[in-house]
């Protein structure tokens, strides 16, 4: 007999991120990387949630240490372009995407995009809790 529906937790006085999400909700059923067609990541979850993120966005949430710090540095969310510089002339930048795509174990995927970049390692928890659905961006907005 499983213990696991009456262990207590205390969760109350926990910030949001620090709150487990309930496994089927971190795990993936099925993910599709649509690396040839250049669009975007989309995962299927246990739970029966669905996600989609384009490739831009994902770059633009990559986890890794000095994305993230760059990111509370200037306070912009996960998936948020950059702002772009005023005085340049709008300089030529290839749409970011993967040039390859590695799992990491069984609890993330690794991508390498074509801007060199490949330190971030985005777990499925990570993933599911950037979900951009409408309903799950109008939670967080909430
Ligand atoms: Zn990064
Ligand atoms: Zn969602």
């Amino acid at each position: 007999m499983s213990h696991e529906g009456i262990r207590i937790v205390h969760r109350e006085n926990l910030p949001v991120e620090q709150v487990q999400l309930p496994i089927e909700a971190r795990t993936p059923a099925k993910v599709r990387v649509k690396k040839t067609e250049g669009t975007g990541v989309e995962i299927d979850w246990k739970d029966g949630h669905e996600s989609r993120w384009n490739f831009a966005w994902l770059r633009n949430a990559c986890p890794c240490a000095t994305c993230h710090e760059e990111r509370e540095k200037t306070g912009r969310a996960p998936g948020k372009p950059k702002p772009k510089p005023q005085t340049l002339l709008a300089m030529y930048e290839a749409p970011p995407r993967p040039i390859d795509v590695t799992p990491v174990g069984n609890y993330a995927v690794r991508f390498k995009w074509n801007d060199g970049h490949e330190s971030g390692i985005y777990s499925w928890e990570y993933l599911r809790r950037i979900c951009e659905c409408n309903r799950c961006a109008s939670e967080r907005r909430e």
